[in-house]
This record gives C-alpha cells, structure tokens and sequence, in this order.
C-alpha cells in the first residue's frame, strides 16, 4: 500500500500514498479509496501536500474522524489530507483560553477541559471526530453548541496555501452550519481551534433529559454533566465503541427540519386527514431561532413507518436511534444512501417536510 515512489515535491518528510482505501478511516465504513492520502502533522506539511495536489490537477478533502462522512462507492479521485496536526496548548497568560490542534481527538480535548475544570464544552463529551472537524458544521449535543466556546479558528486557504485567522464572528456558526459548509465548504482546511472556557465555570444543563436527571442533584461538576452526558450517548448508540454495531454510523443522518410556523398547522392537518396522526395527536415542535418551528427528525421518521432496527440489505437504522443510518456489516454506500432516499421519500409522503442529510457524501 506504501507508495515510497511519490515525490511531494518540497520536502522529505511528506508521504503520499496511492489508491489508500477510505471505509476503515470512517465510522459508518463504506466507500472506495483515495487516489492519493497524506498524513499531514503540521502547516508546512499541509502546504506541500496541497502544493502537489495543485500540480497534479487534482481536488483536495480535508479527512478528521471521518466520523460525518458517507464516502461514495468510488471513492475519490483527488488527494484526501488526514489532518493530524497535534497538540493542547493553554494560553499562560489568559486563563480559559486553549489552543488546539485540528488533529486532537475532540473528545480528549473536551476530557482535558472538564479535569482542568474548565467550563464550555462538557455537554459535548462523546462526540466522536477531530477538534478541527468541529467548528465545520458546529457541532452540538444537550444544549451546548461548540461555536459558542470558539474564540478563533486558524485556516489554510486551500487555492492559495496562506493560513489565515477567522474571528468567531466571521465563523458565521448557526444550527449545523459555518463558513467551513455550505457553499464554503472545501474552501479552508482548519489547522488550529483557540478556545475561550470558562476556568471554573458551572455545565449548562440546558437540555430537559439533562435536567431531569440532575433535578435532586443541585450545582453538578463538569465531571458529573460529562459522566451524565456519556451515559445518555451509550444508551443511544452515540458513543462510538467497536462492540456496539448501533454505533457503527455517521451519528444522525438527518438534520431537524426547520419550517415556517405558518406550515406547521396545514402540516398538523394534512397529518391528521392522511391519518398519520390520531386525533388528538400532536406533532412535537419547538422554536428555533429566527423564528421558525423546528421539528423532531426522528419523530417524522418513526411516523412515516421507518422504526428503529428497520433493515434493508445490509444497511439499516440503528436499534437504539431512528435518526442513525448503521452499516450492518459490508454495506455499500449506495445501500446506505438508497435507504436513506427512501426514508427522505417517506417522510415528504406523510408530511410533506423535506429531510436534509447531515453527513458529507464524499
Ligand atoms: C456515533 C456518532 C455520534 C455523533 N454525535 C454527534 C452529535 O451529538 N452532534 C454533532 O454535531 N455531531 C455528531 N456526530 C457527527 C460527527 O461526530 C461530527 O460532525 C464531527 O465533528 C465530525 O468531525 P470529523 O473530524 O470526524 O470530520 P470528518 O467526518 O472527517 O469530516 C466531516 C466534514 O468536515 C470536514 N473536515 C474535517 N476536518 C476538517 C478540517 N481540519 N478542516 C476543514 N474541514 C474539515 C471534512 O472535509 C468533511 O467535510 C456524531 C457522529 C457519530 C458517528
């Protein structure tokens, strides 16, 4: 598999490899190979690998944890950048603040806040990926969204090498999204995250199934919302662990739908006269902000007939989360996909909403 026979071009320390397999650097698993795969540790190496991408005419992709991503069955057919740049660096001279290598496991780094008693990113614990992958779509779990504790993220502009520094701000972080997404993405590679914690800080508890569990407990530690957090994550199948074949996902394959609160009653009422909805029942909502209704992905999903465990061929939706698409065991990325076309199909059928995929299809 080692290509000793490619010359990055600039350095001796660069190694690319050719035609370098992509499934097993995945959570879910599926996928084709990489035409050619670098192990980048530092900026300079990332220079040159995206410098021999340049000469080769070929597209780059930033790989973290590969733990939001759905490669397809071909694989791809540029140069993939294992982004393993290192290090957690506190800033001596301001407290609370942290920068961070874009190659650091995120859930190491939210372990090394919550010993240090640093407040921020507790409610996130058990995220799988990379911190650099964090920032990309925001990520978020149990009332805490990473954007908020970001003070800046430093990134390479993949067309013209230079790193350059965005201020929270210029993140543009929203719900699932940033600058590093959308019609941004590809555009940066993040080499570094600086954190703004809280030293001392108390955990948000801002989400009900945190709360209630803490109800008889007042003034929990960071420690205690981590445990609480990583508890609630296994018994979803949201914590990676090789001998749970429930977590063998990309997390949620489905955004929660964000609709205009003047279609959440006509989408009540058609529910309700397709007979997808008994009579009296209510479709759970809640207010997002900007002032839209944003509604349950996996609700929409159960009632349009796709239950937990539901099968077809080799892939599947997770026995313990509607929202996780799981690769039972040699599934393909066309499997995964056509499943989840199916289950989009269901939910327009039986609600009219459209459901966004959240995983990146490679
Ligand atoms: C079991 C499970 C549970 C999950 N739970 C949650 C959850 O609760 N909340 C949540 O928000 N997400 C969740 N996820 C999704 C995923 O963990 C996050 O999106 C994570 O931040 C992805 O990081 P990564 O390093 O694995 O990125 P990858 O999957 O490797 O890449 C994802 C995207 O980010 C880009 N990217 C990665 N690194 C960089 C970089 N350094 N610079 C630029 N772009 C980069 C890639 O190019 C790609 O577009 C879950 C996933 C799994 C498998």
């Amino acid at each position: 598999m080692l290509d000793p026979g490619i010359d990055a071009g600039g350095g001796p320390t660069l190694r690319i490899r050719k035609d370098v397999p992509l499934a097993p650097l995945t959570t879910l698993g599926v996928g084709g190979a990489a035409r050619f795969f670098a192990v980048v540790k530092d900026e300079a190496r990332l220079a040159e690998a995206l410098a021999f991408a340049r000469r080769a005419g070929v597209p780059v992709f930033a790989l973290g944890g590969g733990s939001n991503l759905v490669v397809s069955d071909g694989g791809f057919a540029g140069m993939v950048v294992k982004m393993a740049i290192p290090g957690i660096e506190p800033d001596a001279e301001r407290p609370g603040r942290v920068s961070v290598g874009a190659g650091v496991e995120w859930d190491e780094f939210v372990r090394y806040c919550v010993r240090r008693g640093l407040a921020g990113v507790e409610a996130l614990s058990g995220i799988p990926g990379s911190v650099g992958g964090a920032p990309v779509q925001n990520i978020g779990a149990y009332g805490q969204e990473v954007g908020d504790a970001i003070a800046c993220v430093y990134a390479c502009d993949v067309a013209t090498g230079e790193v350059v520094r965005l201020g929270r701000r210029a993140c543009a972080f929203g719900y699932r999204s940033s600058v590093f997404n959308g019609g941004g993405r590809g555009r940066r590679i993040v080499t570094r995250v600086v954190f703004d914690l809280a030293p001392g800080g108390a955990p948000v508890l801002g989400y009900a199934e945190l709360q209630r569990l803490f109800a008889q407990r007042p003034a929990p530690t960071l420690r205690q919302v981590r445990e609480a957090v990583l508890g609630l994550r296994k018994a979803k199948g949201m914590l990676r662990d090789p001998d749970d074949p429930d977590s063998r996902s990309a997390g949620s394959f489905f955004k929660n739908p964000v609709i205009a609160p003047g279609e959440f009653g006509a989408l009540e009422e058609d529910a309700r006269r397709r007979g997808v909805l008994a009579p009296q029942e209510a479709v759970p909502h809640f207010a997002a902000p900007g002032g839209g209704v944003k509604l349950s992905a996996a609700w929409l999903i159960e009632h349009a007939g796709f239950h937990k465990g539901h099968r077809r061929g080799r892939a599947g939706i997770s026995r313990k989360h509607a929202l996780a698409l799981v690769n039972g065991g040699g599934a393909t990325a066309g499997e995964v996909l056509g499943l989840a076309r199916a289950i989009q199909a269901g939910v327009r059928a039986a609600f009219g909403v459209e459901l966004d995929i959240e995983p990146v299809v490679v």
